[in-house]
């Protein structure tokens, strides 16, 4: 019995979607799905998955871009963000055609996700924090027993995430993630938006941010 993951960059960011499944129920999750929907969809059919959900981290285009066209074609949850980015989400047809993406219509979540919640992925349960800065409703999630943590653009191996877009705040994402990041173990690893995993206590260690 694990909780198994599997790391799949998409889009030309080369945004760092999760498949995330429990080996038990076959009962799997996708985060962050930005764009390459059938290259995602044809994964959770090899290895022969139940997709109940799509968590999302923040309305950036990289990592939402591909939910309007995946639940054209799956019938499954959109969890997340928090409300906080509904701009982003109600941006997405002009934000993708500024930016060459295939065009995504906005959409509305399934449920818009708040500090605190709780999320499953068959037997494990991912803990929601919301860590604004970023975007002001970035979201992370987080599975205390298997030390991991979907970070989305909050965090990267020694740096942070850029708070220079519409809704960012640098103050505020440095205070977050002191107060509700680095406090975790500091063996659990981290799968930030984009580039190579970390941990926390490298990040402690190494980041100019955040040392
Ligand atoms: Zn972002
Ligand atoms: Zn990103």
């Amino acid at each position: 019995m694990a909780l198994h993951m599997k790391i799949i960059p998409v889009t030309s960011f080369l945004q760092n979607s999760a498949l995330l499944w429990d080996d038990e129920s076959h009962e799997a999750v996708l985060t962050d799905t930005g764009g390459e929907v059938n290259l995602l969809l044809a994964e959770v059919d090899r290895l022969q998955l139940k997709l109940r959900a799509i968590w999302l981290t923040h309305g950036h285009l990289d990592h939402v871009s591909g939910v309007d066209e995946l639940t054209k074609q799956r019938q499954t949850l959109v969890l997340g963000p928090h409300q906080n980015d509904s701009y982003w989400l109600e941006a997405l047809p002009e934000v993708t055609t500024n930016y060459g993406f295939p065009l995504s219509q906005s959409f509305t979540p399934s449920r818009w996700l708040q500090d605190g919640d709780e999320l499953k992925v068959g037997q494990y349960v991912f803990q929601v924090l919301h860590i604004p800065g970023h975007t002001p409703g970035h979201v992370v999630f987080y599975n205390k027993e298997n030390k991991l943590l979907i970070a989305g653009d909050v965090l990267f191996r020694e740096t942070i995430g850029r708070t220079d877009l519409p809704g960012g705040n640098h103050a505020d994402l440095i205070e977050n993630i002191r107060r509700k990041i680095l406090v975790l173990p500091d063996d659990t690893r981290i799968l930030p938006g984009h580039g190579a995993m970390t941990t926390i206590g490298h990040e402690k260690q190494y980041n100019p941010f955040l040392c």
